[in-house]
């Protein structure tokens, strides 16, 4: 009886700490295959089909309050921001999709329970905007009903701040790299997700003080083996990686 005992205080340790073994994120999905491009759909199914942890994707607000995705500011010269969600339905993504929505990644997403949306929210052009678009993610995943199944990540602090305030259980973990590990634990951060550079170059020491903090690691974005390795060595929970296949055969190797 003990035993088992041992054995449910040791997986809701790890149900709450630091993973055991590091997890694959896909970078803006798993779009490096034919037929694919990023932060499309197909990445996203990509993804799933390959049992990654997660999937990143970029959201912005349109003009008229829609959640979509993109990398930059712009697609093929359109200000996501300013655009309406109609104007935006008319582009393309390299492999011929429109431009999805988050709403055709939530529906997406939720006939699966294994691969996460790792969903990045951009920084707009206000801070208010910033705010209203924490907001309206926040609600479309919610009502949605795959709020445990999404970490969130942002550069600005405007949409951090207001994901922390709408509720201090979302899973927020800052991008941009300057806050320190004691700094993001007092307030109210998840975690970190900072470039490798930051990790590996200025603040080595960052992935050990995260952890005794109860903080998750994150780093972004590792492609090339040398990098992998290192972050493996660190114990880091999550690497980022436009390159999910290299990454899922040193995890193989090591373990
Ligand atoms: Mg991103």
């Amino acid at each position: 009886m003990k035993q088992v005992f041992t054995i449910i205080l040791l997986s809701l340790c790890g149900m709450t700490s630091a993973q055991a073994q590091t997890q694959i994120i896909a970078h803006r999905g798993y779009w490096d295959k034919l037929g694919s491009a990023q932060n499309s759909l197909s990445s996203l199914e990509n993804a799933i089909k390959f049992g990654a942890y997660g999937s990143e994707l970029d959201v912005w607000l349109t003009k008229d309050g829609v959640v979509v995705l993109n990398h930059d500011d712009n697609y093929q010269g359109v200000v996501i921001q300013t655009a309406t969600c109609e104007e935006l339905s008319a582009l393309r993504l390299a492999n011929d999709e429109p431009l999805p929505t988050l709403q055709q990644y939530i529906d997406r997403a939720k006939k699966q329970s294994s691969t996460k949306l790792i969903v990045e929210i951009k920084t707009h052009a206000t801070a208010e905007r910033d705010a209203q678009a924490a907001r309206e993610t926040a609600r479309l995943i919610d009502e949605g009903g795959i709020a445990g199944m999404v970490d969130y990540i942002s550069f600005s602090e405007h949409v951090c701040k207001e994901l922390i305030r709408l509720n201090p259980a979302h899973r927020v973990a800052y991008l941009n790299g300057e806050k320190s590990p004691a700094v993001l634990k007092a307030e109210g951060y998840w975690g970190l997700d900072y470039a490798w550079s930051v990790l590996k170059e200025q603040h080595p020491e960052w992935i050990r003080e995260a952890k005794a903090l109860g903080l998750t690691t994150n780093v972004w974005t590792v492609n090339n083996v040398e990098r992998m390795q290192y972050f493996l060595s660190q114990g880091i929970d999550y690497i980022t990686t436009d390159n999910p296949q290299l990454l899922k055969g040193l995890l193989t190797v090591k373990h």
